[in-house]
């Protein structure tokens, strides 16, 4: 059974399979997605099914078919109608041309890993590329990482609090492979960068609409990227001080 409120998701779902979704589009999906089953079972159904097809054998048109529709691409083209671009592939190209600008423009002037971080959040911002394991249960999300990390970062939930754990990938930061753990707030992502370090001292960084918190601990650097307001960005660093790290 199809939930009627999920509807708009599973049109998402189409387009963001077909790669059509704009950053806010798929971060909202994302969002869906990690506390809905149907449509979690919806999206690999998809994924199924485009499998499925591209498995197909193909057979060669008749040569009738073929002579036909030859006859017709040799025809004079009938005055059709441009066909107007769909509005939103055109954001979605914009919005990626714009934030690969950014993370460009980012990256020369602020060689640290604070702002680097910034460049890699918007980066992980184009659709498809925020999570490589998408699950809101930290022992599914930390395990992931063995054997891709030389290390185990920590991960938690603080959905409790309003932070619900999305997922987690592999980013490419202060010159190594490191764990970024995706975080909801709201409708904000919050991207939390996690590498071992004996760096020490907290730092906040604010950058083209963007807040960093970095801070240490347990033998870890953490900067946490996002463009959700400074102090409910210290909130969430405040939540790994109360667990410990
Ligand atoms: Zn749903």
């Amino acid at each position: 059974m199809t939930n009627p409120a999920c509807e708009r998701w599973h049109l998402l779902l189409q387009a963001d399979h077909d790669g059509e979704l704009t950053a806010s589009e798929a971060t909202d999906l994302m969002v869906h997605l990690a506390g809905c089953a149907a449509c979690r079972a919806e999206r690999d159904g998809l994924a199924a099914l485009s499998e499925g097809l591209r498995a197909l054998p193909r057979h060669a048109a008749p040569a009738a078919l073929r002579a036909a529709l030859t006859r017709q691409a040799a025809m004079p083209p009938a005055a059709a109608p441009p066909r107007p671009r769909r509005a939103w592939a055109g954001g979605a190209l914009g919005l990626a041309l714009a934030a690969c600008i950014a993370a460009v423009m980012l990256l020369p002037r602020a060689p640290d890993p604070d702002a680097a971080a910034i460049a890699s959040h918007i980066r992980a911002l184009q659709p498809g590329h925020l999570t490589d394991v998408l699950s809101s249960d930290q022992h599914t999300v930390k395990p992931w990482f063995n054997g891709r990390l030389d290390y185990a970062p920590p991960v938690r939930d603080f959905a409790s609090a309003g932070y619900p754990l999305l997922g987690g990938r592999l980013d490419y930061l202060a010159g190594r492979d490191v764990a970024a753990l995706v975080y909801g707030r709201d409708r904000h992502i919050i991207d939390l960068f996690v590498w071992p370090s004996d760096q020490s001292g907290s730092a906040e960084h604010v950058a083209s609409g963007y807040n960093t918190v970095a801070w240490n601990g347990g033998g870890m650097r953490f900067v946490a990227v996002s463009d959700l307001n400074m102090a409910e960005l210290r909130g969430f660093a405040a939540l790994w001080g109360d667990a410990g790290r």
